[in-house]
């Protein structure tokens, strides 16, 4: 039991501390003696994907006016991940043959040494990289893919930032942007992040992708989005991720992370045992294409996708619980066979596929009903193995699909 003297001693020691206290003196935040910032995510978009960026490919003059587009946007909405030398070269993490570009949003209070990742590859591919769908233009201008996703990652940091010039308390997590160069090369950016992190990987608490996003598909799947791999934060992120799908005028389809085959930079961290989400439009008949420009671009649901993820991500930034990485959990389930039935049964519109691709749906669409009636206890190995192998072919056969 403590003494009473010694209660006494350390209750003086405390008052001690409290008076020794002196107030630091706050370092001034570069973005405080700039005007409150805007965004316009379409004109970004345009910007980003003209055909004066010739795709963004990597180590090329074209990228580099990509990233100068990129800081000179990144400067109002946030700070160089660290302290030294200001201007835009300090939002640069160059690595062999490209170059990421990232920004903090510092938060605020207690969970300020928590930091949301939101992510999303700037790099596209060189002239004559994609398909030219018999035309004579050969610019790859990647807008869906992947200039909508860095769009709406720049879009909700400017929500972010706004809400913090309203109130200094907020966001209480940190924010990172990453943006990536040489996404389409394999993954390169993110892994040299993840080999050389700018926040220890131990206080990233959640990684959030953003990869083909305004991608348009037929009528009956015109507002369809996909959700990825919320199991791997565990029941609170998946709870998260159910309470966005519930309330967006979007129509989301919550998938496990093993059905997006390691297709974008989400991967990198999942790999590293970091809670991750991928924001995703499957790719619909302009992916790789020189149509996938900002003509082909869905932007009424660019902005809806906007509105969904910025509420995502100030949840994230301020529930006190985070999410958990949970190493175990099962990689396909009978929820995945759920969604899958309720977009295929929509899918089925009867001009959209060609004869092959209808038989092939309709098989599909009775094999998942089947799985789907013999309820969750029967769900097994096979079940999940059919259902990879559908995921695989309905990605195929939207991609396939005419650009509309
Ligand atoms: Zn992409």
């Amino acid at each position: 039991m403590r003494t009473i003297a010694a209660a006494i001693a350390l209750i003086l020691s405390l008052a001690a501390c409290n008076n020794d206290a002196t107030t630091p003196t706050p370092t001034p935040d570069p973005r405080d003696a700039l005007p409150p910032p805007e965004f316009d995510a379409i004109e970004f978009v345009r910007l980003l994907a003209a055909d004066d960026m010739a795709g963004r490919d990597n180590d090329t003059p074209q990228s580099a006016r990509a990233r100068q587009l990129l800081t000179d946007t990144l400067r109002p909405l946030a700070n160089p991940p660290a302290d030294g030398t200001p201007g835009n070269d300090a939002y640069l993490q160059p690595f062999e043959g490209g170059t990421n570009v990232i920004g903090l949003i510092p938060g605020t209070g207690p969970l300020a040494d928590e930091y949301i990742l939101l992510g999303a590859h700037y790099d596209h591919l060189a002239p004559g990289e994609c398909d030219q769908l018999g035309t004579t233009d050969d610019i790859c201008n990647g807008a869906a893919d992947n200039a909508a996703g860095v769009a709406q990652v720049l879009a909700i940091a400017t929500e972010l930032r706004r809400a913090q010039i309203a109130d200094p308390d907020l966001p209480r997590r940190s924010v990172l942007l990453t943006l990536w160069d040489r996404e389409e090369d394999g993954l390169l950016g993110s892994r040299y992040y993840a080999a050389n992190p700018l926040i220890p990987l131990d206080q990233t608490v959640t990684y959030v992708n953003f990869d083909i996003q305004g991608s348009s598909f037929s009528p009956d799947l015109a507002t369809a989005s996909f959700l990825v791999g919320a199991e791997t934060g565990g029941p609170h992120l998946e709870a998260i991720v159910s309470g966005l799908a519930a309330n967006s005028p979007l129509d989301y389809y919550l998938l496990s992370e093993a059905l997006a085959q390691d297709r974008s930079d989400h991967t990198t961290f999942g790999d590293a045992g970091i809670p991750i989400l991928l924001l995703t439009d499957a790719p619909n008949g302009c992916y790789h294409t020189v149509h996938d420009d900002i003509a082909h671009l869905d932007t009424p649901k660019l902005l809806d996708q906007i509105a969904s993820s910025t509420r995502l991500v100030t949840t994230l930034t301020t529930e006190p619980d985070r999410p958990r990485f949970t190493p175990d959990a099962p990689p396909i389930t009978y929820a995945d066979a759920q969604q899958l039935l309720r977009l295929l049964t929509r899918a089925r519109d009867v001009n959209l596929f060609g004869p092959d691709a209808t038989t092939q749906i309709a098989a599909a669409t009775t094999h998942l009903q089947s799985i789907v009636d013999a309820g969750p206890t029967t769900f097994d190995f096979e079940a999940a193995a059919t259902i990879l192998t559908i995921a695989a072919t309905t990605t195929d056969q939207l991609t396939a699909l005419d650009c509309p």
